[in-house]
């Protein structure tokens, strides 16, 4: 790696590390608040397969709803553009388990970022495979070069024992008839996705592919065409961030997604991707001291898509 970068993450890093985290811990699902407060780590992947990483950056933690990308890339390989007669394009303006525009849209969750958008996302992969709750595993297996990668049944567990808003939002769903399968089954798979576990590091060679036109950074294999990828990277950008995906563009300018556990995975087509994670989350439930971070990057490097 251009030892530039390596400069700039290191720079941002120490400066974002003493800022005073204005965060708190998500404690929805209580095996979340089990964590350190303080870690803080950070890893970039350049597309030319070099790496730089700073803090806590090997820790593994709960990527949560940053999963939800990768459940739909798998889903969009399968099905291509008929995916998108059961979830729309748009940015939801509202919370990311939020059930109110669900009436509004028939049942059509706003994008496949929000919760009702992954829950149907899991639905379409439950229709379309044997075993999607396997199949999901051996993909991002297969994506992130990690053989032994897995859930965590303790944190899917916590979710399954106190996630009512996504019970309600599937059965609200299924009421609607976007949902084919039983909701108790589309819900376990989505909480068990949600639970898988990652390191800044594993996580930025993991969605390398979607900065390097939909191929696999290691043997070149394609993933998703490089059509598809420019079209999730579109979506990460107009809606990865919850309700703050405008300000994400505004003061980082990438695309990304973040996730209730405090990582967030950015990229930058045909550049780099770069994981970033610190648990305590601002107002708008993306990680604090992360965005923080990326904001410096991006600044620092002038390297935005704008
Ligand atoms: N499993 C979490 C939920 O459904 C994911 C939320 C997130 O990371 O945005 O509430």
């Amino acid at each position: 790696m251009d030892s530039n970068y390596n400069e700039i993450i290191e720079n941002a890093y120490n400066f974002t590390k003493p800022i005073k985290d204005k965060g708190k811990l998500a404690t929805y699902i209580p095996e979340l608040a089990n964590v350190n407060p303080s870690n803080f780590g950070v890893h970039m992947t350049k597309v030319d397969g070099t790496s730089f990483g700073i803090g806590d950056h090997l820790e593994k933690f709960s990527i949560q709803s940053i999963s939800k990308v990768l459940s739909l890339a798998l889903a969009v390989k399968f099905l291509g553009e008929d995916i998108w007669t059961r979830i729309d394009v748009e940015p939801s303006g509202t919370k990311f388990d939020s059930l109110l525009l669900l009436e509004t849209y028939n049942g059509i969750p706003r994008n496949p970022f929000v919760n009702s958008g992954a829950i149907v996302i899991c639905d379409i992969l439950i229709s379309h495979l044997e075993n999607a709750r396997q199949e999901f595993l051996e993909f991002v297996r297969d994506l992130s070069g990690i053989p032994d990668l897995n859930y965590s049944d303790k944190i899917a567990d916590s979710e399954k024992a106190t996630g009512f808003r996504n019970v309600a939002l599937c059965n609200f769903i299924k009421s609607l008839g976007n949902i084919k399968n039983d909701p108790a089954v589309v819900l376990d798979f989505y909480f068990d996705m949600c639970s898988l576990e990652m390191n800044c590091q594993q996580l930025s060679h993991t969605f390398s592919f979607l900065a390097n036109g939909g191929c696999k950074l290691k043997d070149g294999k394609e993933i998703i065409t490089s059509s598809q990828a420019k079209r999730i990277n579109a979506l990460m950008l107009t809606c990865g961030f919850y309700d703050e995906s405008g300000e994400f563009a505004f003061k980082v300018g990438l695309p990304g997604k973040s996730g209730v556990g405090g990582g967030i995975v950015a990229l930058y087509p045909n550049n780099f991707t770069i994981a970033v994670w610190s648990p305590k989350l601002n107002a708008n439930g993306n990680s604090y001291k992360g965005m923080k971070l990326l904001e410096t990057v991006t600044t620092h490097s002038e390297m935005s898509i704008f």
